[in-house]
């Protein structure tokens, strides 16, 4: 199945994987039972698309899906008639009507946001968000001990009540702990309400993070979210190669002549750049090494900075015939781990993965 390529696309493709990402859903739900596994679904799916993945999810058996905002959630019960559709960033008033029709369901960290959902009347329940530690969304523990004694929340319809950890993927890091054990007093005071505290990382971190509902996101899609996870990639980035060049040692490659040759090289022109979301912090400028590309099964380091539409990778180990115009680089996929790129440019998965190219082809297979 190819779901609308932009025309004529051609020069950067990308294979995503739906029955991987399934198996990713599959095996995380496995760890967390008994307690039920969601998906976040945020911006576009992490970039694979919320057209694609929420309906392979659902009929994997997946009930819950976490969006950022109601839009979003719009696209997401579309594909997922019967699913719970939570809007992490709260109830918009100016959004009520995608609420009310969608059936959406807010996540509400501030007192006036439960009031103002009670008030919009939109019958569909909600949850609550309790910062344990992190400073971001939700009410601090002291308002949510507060809270705990008044009508509002039974008002508001909160039938979920969740935290998000700040260093899940840090095993070790002290403040998994004192989340955990804030998070534990808040939902004492929520009694009957679905509790939810776990993302990817979270899941790793053992039972007593599961509680009732886990919400995982990046291991669904091939990040590694912790040194146990073991998530299949879930997109493969291919880019043509357009021209395959000869350079003498001491030639420079690429834009500021950042790159200084220290051999005689044949260097393969690639047919994506920053503007497709790789990042130009991967290059290999100014003496810093950048991420690699891998062509015909041998992994080739760039060489230079990664220009807008363009950048280049050191063939000059391969098979004078191995690298050729027409054929395709993996940026990342199976043979280069979406990781390894993301650490070469000073970022994550996450970053890659959202800023996946709109106009890339995509394959859709599964
Ligand atoms: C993004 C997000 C998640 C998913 O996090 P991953 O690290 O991608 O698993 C879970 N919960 C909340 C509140 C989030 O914002």
């Amino acid at each position: 199945m190819t779901i609308a390529p932009a025309p004529g696309a051609a020069g950067l493709r990308y294979r995503i994987d739906l029955d991987a990402l399934v198996r990713n859903w599959r095996r995380l739900a496995g760890l967390a039972a008994p307690a039920e596994c969601a998906a976040v679904v945020k911006a576009d799916a992490y970039g694979i698309g919320i057209e694609a993945a929420v309906p392979a999810l659902a009929a994997a058996g997946c009930r819950h899906f976490f969006v950022a905002l109601p839009e979003e959630g719009r696209r997401a019960r579309a594909a997922a008639p019967n699913a719970a559709i939570w809007v992490l960033e709260g109830f918009f008033e100016t959004a009520a009507e995608l609420y009310r029709q969608d059936g959406l369901r807010p996540v509400l960290g501030r007192r006036e946001a439960l009031a103002a959902w009670a008030a919009a009347g939109a019958g569909a329940p909600a949850a609550l968000h309790v910062d344990t530690g992190m400073n971001r969304l939700g009410l601090d523990l002291a308002e949510a001990a507060a809270l705990a004694g008044e009508a509002l929340p039974r008002r508001a319809g909160i039938s979920l009540a969740m935290s998000h950890l700040a260093c899940a993927d840090e095993p070790s890091h002290p403040m998994n702990a004192t989340q955990l054990a804030g998070f534990r007093r808040v939902a004492e005071r929520f009694p009957g309400r679905t509790r939810s505290l776990a993302n990817s990382a979270g899941i790793h971190l053992g039972r007593e993070f599961h509680f009732d509902l886990v919400r995982p996101g990046i291991a669904l899609y091939g990040g590694a979210s912790h040194p146990a996870a073991q998530s299949e990639p879930v997109v493969t980035a291919e880019a043509a190669i357009l021209q395959v060049r000869r350079a003498r040692a001491g030639e420079t490659v690429g834009y500021g002549a950042a790159h200084r040759l220290v051999r005689d090289s044949r260097i393969a022109i690639l047919a994506a750049g920053y503007a497709d979301g790789y990042l130009r912090a991967a290059g290999a400028a100014d003496g810093r090494p950048g991420a690699s590309v891998v062509i015909a099964g041998r992994v080739c380091p760039l060489l230079g900075r990664v220009s807008m539409d363009l950048m280049a990778a050191d063939v000059t180990d391969l098979p004078e015939n191995a690298a050729a115009p027409g054929d395709w680089a993996e940026l990342f996929g199976p043979q280069m781990p979406i990781d390894t790129v993301a650490a070469a440019a000073g970022t994550i998965a996450y970053e890659l993965l959202t800023g996946l190219s709109r106009r890339a082809a995509r394959d859709y297979f599964g």
